[in-house]
């Protein structure tokens, strides 16, 4: 249950007569958890789609904006899809000559969030809803924000808009339960135990830029090995501007000490008692 789901409900019904959810989409399991959500409970509101294209998006086997768009279809919400029209993700970082940190997230403000709050500044409502799908468990300092806030930067005297986190409190047993009870696919990306279809070949938990600042070493691993076009792309790119995006070293450095540990492990499984 959402605690800021009553909130909601009260401006919703003091705004009855303009108000509309904006659904932050990126073709995930949260974003499409939180779309079937927002239906669910606000039926009859006018209901947007967004999906900020950071042009470093998963392509294969189905790109992550076609994914979204047939997730959004079968709630009857239209996408659209929005980019900074001045650079993608690794043309970002070579012309800052150095990665986003998660301090400095300049990938997200400048080609998410950027676009998102253009396109929110073009819809005629008083009141808008600008809804993530970010949870609670998924860190210790998501965990400390607000499922519901004002968002004073969109906000005019015209228009109220509200960052709203409507699954803030979902798990992700409950995510994937909701997936598979309603059957409601997952990006093929995403790992075989997300998937109840039997679903193989993924290879990652989240569904974000096809190589995160964020990605884990194993999830790196995994990159290098499966997607190596992206892998090659962002290590030429550490090579090339002479930064690396870890602190810890090199994209390659980073995977060839994941594998080395890995393959120890199975040396020291095969060795006999
Ligand atoms: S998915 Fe990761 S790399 Fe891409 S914009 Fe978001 S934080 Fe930055």
């Amino acid at each position: 249950m959402c605690h800021s789901l009553d909130e909601v409900k009260r401006l919703v019904t003091r705004f009855h007569d303009s108000v509309a959810f904006v659904i932050n989409h990126s073709g995930g399991k949260d974003s499409t958890r939180m779309l079937g959500f927002v239906r669910a409970c606000f039926p009859n509101a006018p209901t947007f789609a967004v999906m900020a294209d950071t042009g470093f998006e998963h392509q294969r086997p189905i790109s992550a904006l076609d994914f979204a768009r047939f997730r959004c279809a079968e709630f009857n919400v239209s996408l659209t899809v929005v980019r900074n029209p001045r650079r993608s993700y690794l043309e970002m970082v070579e012309q800052r000559g150095m990665f986003p940190s998660a301090k400095y997230r300049q990938c997200t403000s400048d080609l998410k969030r950027g676009p998102i709050e253009k396109y929110i500044r073009t819809l005629p409502f008083r009141l808008i809803f600008n809804c993530m799908g970010i949870r609670s468990e998924e860190s210790p300092s998501r965990s400390k924000s607000r499922p519901l806030s004002l968002n004073a930067s969109l906000t005019t005297q015209a228009r109220t808009v509200h960052n709203w986190f409507p699954i803030f409190e979902q798990t992700l047993s409950e995510v994937l339960a909701w997936h598979w009870k309603n059957s409601i696919p997952l990006h093929p990306v995403y790992i075989p135990d997300f998937h109840e279809d039997g679903t193989t070949g993924g290879y990652l938990r989240r569904l974000s830029c096809r190589l995160c600042i964020f990605s884990t070493d194993s999830d790196l691993l995994a990159i290098r090995q499966q997607d190596p076009e992206a892998f090659h792309a962002v290590s030429e790119l550490e090579r090339k501007i002479g930064f690396n995006m870890r602190s810890t070293g090199s994209l390659v450095q980073i995977t060839d000490a994941a594998q080395s540990v890995i393959d120890v492990r199975n040396t020291q499984a095969c060795l006999p008692f």
